[in-house]
């Protein structure tokens, strides 16, 4: 990825994608709702959220296979709305990425050149550049059937690439790889797309795939856009509970703000208190809930010694071990259960926590993420 790459956090950058209160409605349901949202040149950006939360209508938009029914969608500084889909500089890749099967990997990848009637040479060298980009060279002669099922992706990556869009869309591109299949192309379409710089836009339901590939992702959530942000923003500092609850692991400790100076301290129905770190401008008795993301969690057979700042004890119910990691599911005195995930780094630990252990959770006040909504 591109070192120093961040447009959206410049001020003077105007986005290539912009849309501007855009709502959608299919026979009277809201399917996008008032949505703004402003995507840059040379981004890969990524939509995620649970099915029907409109990711796939937006896409589709932008494609100009939808009209929006209120709102603009701009790009550069054009409105793009009246534009029909083979006059947009858009490429959509759709989710069964269907080649024509009697046409050779070389007449998939020409077909859109030859439809704008290029002249032959140039799309024998258009074909030729677009098969190394996906390191098929060779293959241009073969059909569909010949292929493995990532060189179809490539293929069909290759088709869309071909009459260089401004912007491509993929709508779940890689649904139908297997798992390491995915996370090898995964690394390649990055490849890809910080080679040529053409701005990327992902429909995903695999919040993987949208942390590992995106410069940005929006969040959505019933046609409404929860929150922008790089992976890492998203994941460290959600700005929702239910942000903080769909993307990733999650404990989440409900109560009221019971002081908001240096730093909050919220408490629990238990009266127990707990310090985060960020102060909050909302006022003390507010219904507030600090998130804590498992692997900030720390286990142990004792309370840790020190200043017992964010201890809470309990009872080890579950053990999920996933090879790398370990997760630990812990009932609390309250009855609720959090969760703590353990790297497994030694084989043979001294003396390793199991089912029905009485340990202890801790976090610092810095681990907790101070959620109002
Ligand atoms: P998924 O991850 O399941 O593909 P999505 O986030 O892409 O979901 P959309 O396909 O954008 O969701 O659908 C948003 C909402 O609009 C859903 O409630 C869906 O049922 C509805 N919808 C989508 N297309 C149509 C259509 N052609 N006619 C009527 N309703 C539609």
């Amino acid at each position: 990825m591109r070192r120093n790459f961040a447009p959206w956090s410049d001020p003077n950058a105007k986005a290539l994608v912009r849309f501007e209160a855009v709502t959608k409605r299919y026979a009277g349901a809201l399917a996008v709702e008032g949505l703004n949202l402003d995507i840059f040149e040379g981004e890969f950006f990524a939509l995620l959220g649970p099915s029907g939360c409109g990711k796939t209508t937006l896409l589709r938009m932008l494609a100009g296979f939808e009209t929006p029914d209120e709102g603009r969608i701009l790009l550069g500084s054009e409105d793009i709305v009246g534009t029909p889909p083979y006059r947009r500089p858009v490429n959509m890749m759709f989710q069964s990425y269907a080649l024509f099967p009697h046409l050779t990997v070389f007449n998939n990848i020409a077909f859109g050149l030859k439809q704008d009637r290029l002249p032959k040479t140039e799309i024998a060298e258009r074909v030729a550049e677009m098969l190394r980009l996906v390191r098929l060279d060779g293959l241009g002669g073969r059909k569909p059937h010949q292929l493995s099922g990532g060189e179809r992706q490539r293929v069909a990556l290759a088709r869309s690439l071909a009459k260089r869009p401004k912007v491509l869309l993929l709508d779940e591109p890689l649904a139908a790889l297997d798992k390491k299949l995915r996370e090898e192309t995964q690394f390649e379409l990055m490849e890809l797309q910080s080679r040529l710089g053409t701005t990327f836009v992902i429909v995903t339901h695999d919040q993987e795939e949208a942390m590992t590939v995106a410069h940005r992702m929006a969040v959505m959530n019933r046609g409404r856009v929860a929150q922008v942000g790089t992976p890492a923003q998203i994941y460290e500092q959600p700005n929702s509970r239910w942000v903080a609850e769909f993307v990733g692991d999650v404990n989440l400790i409900e109560g009221t703000l019971a002081a908001n100076a240096d730093g909050a301290i919220l408490t629990d129905a238990q009266g127990r208190s707990f310090h985060a770190a960020a102060s909050t401008s909302a006022e003390p008795g507010a219904r507030i809930a600090l998130a804590v993301r498992p692997e900030k969690l720390k286990l142990a057979h004792a309370p840790p010694t020190g200043e017992a700042i964010n201890t809470i004890g309990g009872r080890v119910v579950d053990i999920g071990y996933l090879g790398d990691i370990s997760i630990y599911k812990v009932r609390l005195e309250s009855g609720a259960t959090m969760k703590a995930s353990v790297t497994n780094a030694t084989r043979l630990a001294e003396r390793a926590v199991g089912w029905e252990d009485q340990v202890w959770l801790s976090f610092a006040p810095e681990a907790a993420v101070l959620l109002t909504a």
